[in-house]
């Protein structure tokens, strides 16, 4: 079998074109373009590099998109203050602070002093609380856009099998609450699961999300599995892999994400169609 490539850059096009096009209505509606503000604080190079992408994706769907950039030494409290004006700017709809954050500033503290409506990164308790409720308002962008993808499959996936390996809180997690949602069994695996191949090997779609370059061999693979890839590992030779040996999975699954170009565009696409939610979920509240 060679399994079918889930093209993550082509299904993010077709979603940033259908943004576009809710734009354009917007504005032939006489509503305002969605807002997003990205908070990059200190100069780490792979950030800067992600917050590039994201302002390139807001200005090709139309979005106004404005880049903040803090020093290193920025405190917490001045961080949260810019958060606080953010909060009240009614041209606003998406505050997106990149992680991670300088040691003086605590992760939690920023992601629960954004306004839960504008929290287009889905990490604010009151967001993960929502899908957790199965009352979805913003949701992580990563296994939101991983949902999209297996919808691409055209597979039901109602009664599925589903294996996670990884339980961060922003993937492994919320990827466990998207695919419970959807109907799936979901086991979460982690750095203490005990037969981690016995486990993936029972499972109709695998996520992987560990950070191990090529961890998931092509032995541990149900043969038509759907295997998605989230790991974005960068190689000696400055290449980027992922957490799954594609070569040899994809003589194994049904369906595989390739990296790059898999599950990275897709988060980003998802961002967007967050942004846009929030904007017409505030706009209606104004009404
Ligand atoms: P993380 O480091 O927070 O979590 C890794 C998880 O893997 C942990 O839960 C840990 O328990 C588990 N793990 C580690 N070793 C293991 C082992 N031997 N067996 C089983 N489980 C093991 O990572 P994260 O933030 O969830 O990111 C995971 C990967 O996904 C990274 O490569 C990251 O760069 C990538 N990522 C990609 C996107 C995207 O848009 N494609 C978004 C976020 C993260």
């Amino acid at each position: 079998m060679s399994a079918q490539i889930l093209d993550g850059k082509a299904i993010a096009a077709d979603v940033r074109e259908q943004i576009k096009r809710h734009v354009d209505d917007r504005i032939t509606g006489g509503q305002r373009r969605p807002g997003l503000i990205v908070i990059l604080v200190g100069e780490n190079p792979a950030s800067q590099v992600y917050v590039r992408n994201k302002q390139h994706a807001c200005q090709q769907v139309g979005f106004l998109s404005e880049l903040m950039q803090l020093p290193a030494d920025t405190s917490e409290n001045e961080l949260l203050e810019v958060i606080d004006s953010l909060n009240a700017r009614d041209d606003v709809d998406g505050i997106l602070v990149q992680l991670p954050l300088p040691p003086q500033i605590n992760e939690d503290t920023v992601t629960e002093r954004i306004l839960p409506t504008k929290d287009v990164d889905g990490f604010h308790p009151y967001n993960i609380g929502r899908l957790v409720l199965r009352q979805p308002l913003l949701r992580p962008c990563t296994p939101k856009g991983v949902m999209t993808m297996l919808a691409r499959t055209g597979i039901d996936l109602v009664g599925k099998d589903a294996v996670i390996i990884g339980q961060s809180n922003i993937v492994g997690r919320p990827m466990f609450l998207e695919l419970l949602m959807a109907r799936c069994t979901v086991t979460v695996c982690h750095s203490k699961t005990k037969d981690l191949a016995g486990k993936v090997r029972a499972a109709d779609i695998v996520v992987a999300a560990v950070g191990v370059p090529r961890f998931v061999t092509a032995d541990w693979i149900k043969p038509g599995a759907i295997v998605i890839d989230v790991g974005i590992n960068r190689l000696q030779d400055g290449s980027l892999c992922g957490d799954v040996d594609t070569a040899a999975v994809s003589e194994v699954a049904s369906w595989i994400t390739p990296v790059p170009g898999g599950v990275g565009p897709m988060t980003v696409a998802t961002l967007l169609e967050n942004t846009l939610i929030a904007a017409d979920l505030r706009d209606s509240r104004e009404d």
